[in-house]
């Protein structure tokens, strides 16, 4: 058995003190992954040469006493960055061969503070998905039971992170997608304020809800990546100018007499007993570190699945008509004529879940239908984020405290031919993307199968500060963020 890899602040400290290099960093992540992505099927694409190549300029510039904490650290980024001449395929078979001629500020913000990327992970097609099961390149299998779903749509940036094929990953989330899966899999995953880290270069699913963030072993991690990925981008319209604040510093604040909400309507029937008891065990360590917990009410919650499914479909079946054969990606053969050519391209290009979608985003945006369906949407969409701020300022609420999701990881195809079944499985985090707030998963415990548990931290707007004290003072008094898959091969 190799070493097992590191967190990041690990192995950034033991880069500065020359106990490694990055090439030596690199080549462990890539021989796991040799020797685990047969299985995993967490990767897409993995570019060894391009990875050795920047990890050999990162250990110079290291020599020559230059660069940062990021300097060398292997990451996987999911396949919907656009990378300069590194194909990205947002796992559908319309981008099989896309190979992007620019960089997406997210990753160039990581390659320009010396980040190596390992490759590009699996996820749903268009991160339409929960499960991972949307992929035109097959699921991603849970590292904890290869069984089970690791969750999704960022489920290849998860399992690789669980089963440490890389030091840490970037992930997206639109409706739950970074949280989801950092739940199902037993690691941390962050989503900022809406706007907080540009979407210039991310493929567009549904552009009010899209949000880039960090997937780690634990808190600090996602600090020291978010504070290299967010900020204020001129080629991201809806991009806030407002700086980030020092996040690392926000770690070493005490949660002493903070006020804590937890809302009636996240822990009803729809939530498994186990996940309950874990979620509890999180409150009580809470009470023990000195927050005050509150009861609270966000009534119009049990709205935001049905939102949701009208806005993100609304948005994605407008940003995907831009496949259409002819610009870029894939293109039928022999078309008869130009409407021969979109039809059979789209028809051949898409997997049924994208279909899905599209045809309801038509649908609820078609004349007749806009005004009883999407406008209303947009109505609903703004209460659930009154309920929020209402919450936040009536009980002086530093976070709000909940599940991430109603169950721990399911097994591949339980919920693959029921779409209703499947979304359900963001009901704790679609309405997070909605009213456009920072939010974290942290791993909070195991179910009776061994899966991971975990829960979700949700912050005012723009304060992913206090999402990162209370989860990092969660995880200095707690161990579930050291559990490692131990059935790897
Ligand atoms: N599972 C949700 C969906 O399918 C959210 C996906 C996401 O956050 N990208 O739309």
């Amino acid at each position: 058995m190799d070493a097992p890899i590191p967190t990041l602040a690990q192995a950034a400290q033991a880069l500065a003190a020359r106990e490694t290099s990055s090439v030596e960093l690199t080549r462990a992540c890539l021989s796991r992954i040799e020797r685990l992505d047969p299985t995993l099927n967490a990767f897409i694409t993995v570019d060894a040469e391009g990875a050795l190549r920047s990890a050999e300029q990162a250990d110079q510039a290291r020599s020559r006493g230059e660069g940062g904490a990021l300097t060398g650290i292997p990451l996987a980024i999911k396949d919907l960055f656009c990378t300069e001449g590194l194909r990205t395929t947002c796992a559908s078979r319309m981008l099989e061969r896309f190979v992007p001629p620019y960089e997406s500020t997210v990753t160039a913000r990581l390659r320009a503070a010396g980040a190596v990327i390992l490759g590009k992970t699996n996820m749903d097609e268009f991160a339409m998905g929960s499960s991972n099961e949307t992929s035109y390149f097959g699921p991603v299998r849970n590292p904890w039971d290869p069984a089970r779903t690791p969750g999704g749509s960022s489920g290849g940036s998860a399992a690789a992170v669980a089963a440490g094929l890389c030091v840490a990953a970037i992930g997206t989330d639109t409706g739950g997608s970074i949280r989801q899966p950092a739940a199902m899999t037993g690691i941390t995953g962050l989503k900022p304020t809406y706007g907080r880290v540009s979407r210039f270069g991310m493929i567009a699913f549904a552009s009010s809800l899209d949000q880039a963030g960090p997937m780690t072993r634990d808190l600090r991690d996602a600090a020291m990546l978010l504070q290299v990925m967010a900020g204020h981008d001129p080629l991201d319209s809806t991009s806030i100018t407002t700086p980030p604040p020092d996040y690392l510093a926000a770690l070493e604040r005490p949660v002493r007499d903070w006020r804590i909400g937890l809302p009636e309507e996240y822990f009803g029937a729809g939530l498994h007993p186990e996940v309950r008891a874990a979620i509890d065990g999180a409150i009580a360590l809470y009470r023990e570190l000195g927050a005050t917990i509150v009861p609270i009410s966000l009534p119009y919650t049990q709205h935001a699945i049905p939102t949701y499914y009208i806005i993100a479909p609304a948005e994605a079946s407008s940003n995907l008509a831009r496949y259409d054969g002819i610009r870029f990606g894939h293109r039928c053969d022999q078309p008869k004529d130009l409407k021969d050519l979109y039809a059979r391209t789209r028809a051949e290009g898409f997997g049924a879940e994208v279909k899905r979608r599209i045809m309801l985003g038509t649908y609820v945006l078609s004349s007749g239908y806009y005004d009883a369906y999407y406008r209303k949407a947009q109505r609903v969409r703004r209460l659930i984020a009154e309920d929020f701020a209402r919450a936040f300022r009536d009980h002086d609420l530093s976070v709000i405290l909940t599940p991430t999701a109603p169950e721990s990881a399911f097994p591949l195809d339980e919920k693959k031919e029921d779409p209703v079944s499947m979304y359900l499985s963001d009901i704790f985090t679609i309405n997070v993307n909605l009213a456009g707030l920072p939010a974290v998963s942290l791993p909070c415990g195991f179910d009776f199968h061994g899966m991971p548990i975990g829960f979700q931290l949700i912050g005012r707007p723009l304060d992913e500060a206090a999402i990162l004290t209370a989860g990092h003072a969660y995880q200095q008094a707690s161990d579930w963020h050291n559990a490692r898959p131990g059935n790897l091969p």
